[in-house]
């Protein structure tokens, strides 16, 4: 099996922060990742930060995937989009509904949830662009029960995605009941763990609240315990990890995507703890 690995960034918002990235990107880009992605503000708040990551990142000749978050943008915006990045020969998309930003109205916009965006880039394309779209071993937060959320999923792949990268979890098996039960329901699309290393315990913490991520009750103790000590939580998290990765790819995970917060020694460290390949 041909497993796909790939790093996540966002845009940053200084220049000072495209310099870091650049520095960040390279050094990644040695251990030839399929692809890298690049996160889209919702409501389209980081376009063109997301734009311009995604065009230096291809310039620079590797592989990248701009995501696109539908909420509250209009059909044109997304067509004018799509278009570009298909002009400018990008061949990856992920696909994503993307939350209000804190305050606005998450109403106004032409699509309500990731399916119908999915649908529309394939109404727009063709078979242009591969399509990842995003999974939840642990529900999304907004999910009416487990079931709806598994229907819902089941009907982005429907429209067209050909592969999904799962929201962040350290449960392994809720990842491998949800593989398992949405191929009971006939999909066949590799869903690519996503996974969050764990360098600092406050944003972590932060994040899975929001995200409804759950940090098992074990390491948020010990990670607890370490205060401000981050040798001792890099070490910690790092160990976690790389359990976590190991068990998935010896289930047959279809590869490993990792939220880099445009960091790279994490994620690094775990690529050569894992013993991927180069
Ligand atoms: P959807 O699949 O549309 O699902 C959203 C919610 O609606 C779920 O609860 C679902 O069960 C429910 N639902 C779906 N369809 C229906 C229906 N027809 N009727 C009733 N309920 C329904 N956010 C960003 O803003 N920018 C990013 O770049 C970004 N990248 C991400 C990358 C990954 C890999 C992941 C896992 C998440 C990312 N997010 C990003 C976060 C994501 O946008 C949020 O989790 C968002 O709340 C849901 O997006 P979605 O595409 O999964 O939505």
């Amino acid at each position: 099996m041909q497993r796909t690995y790939s790093f996540e960034f966002f845009p940053p918002k200084s220049p000072e922060g495209a310099d870091k990235l650049r520095v960040v990107r390279t050094r990644l880009a040695e251990v030839k990742p399929a692809f890298f992605s690049v996160t889209f503000g919702a409501g389209g708040s980081t376009r063109e930060g997301t734009w311009n990551t995604v065009m230096e990142i291809h310039a620079a000749g590797l592989p990248v995937a701009p995501h696109i978050s539908c909420i509250g943008t209009t059909r044109e915006q997304v067509a004018q989009l799509i278009d570009g990045y298909r002009a400018a020969g990008i061949r990856r998309l992920v696909a994503l509904r993307g939350d209000p930003p804190s305050g606005a109205a998450g109403g106004a916009g032409d699509f309500r949830y990731a399916n119908e965006l999915v649908a529309f880039i394939r109404a727009e394309a063709g078979d242009w662009f591969h399509i990842e779209v995003a999974a939840y071993p642990e529900m999304h937060p907004q999910a009416r029960s487990p079931d709806d959320d598994r229907a819902n999923f089941l009907r982005k792949v429907r429209a067209g995605a050909n592969s999904a990268i799962t929201q962040y979890f350290y449960n392994a098996d809720a990842y491998f009941r949800f593989c398992r039960e949405v191929e009971a329901a006939g999909c066949t699309a590799p869903i690519v763990p996503g996974i969050m290393p764990i360098t600092n315990f406050t944003q972590l913490a932060r994040f899975s609240d929001n995200c409804g991520a759950e940090i098992p009750r074990w390491i948020r103790l010990k990670l607890a315990g370490f205060g401000d000590d981050k040798v001792s939580i890099r070490a910690f998290g790092l160990d976690v990890v790389t359990d976590l990765c190991e068990r998935l790819l010896a289930a047959g995970a279809p590869g490993l995507h990792f939220y880099t917060m445009n960091q790279a020694d994490a994620a690094l460290a775990l690529w050569r703890r894992l013993g991927l390949p180069k």
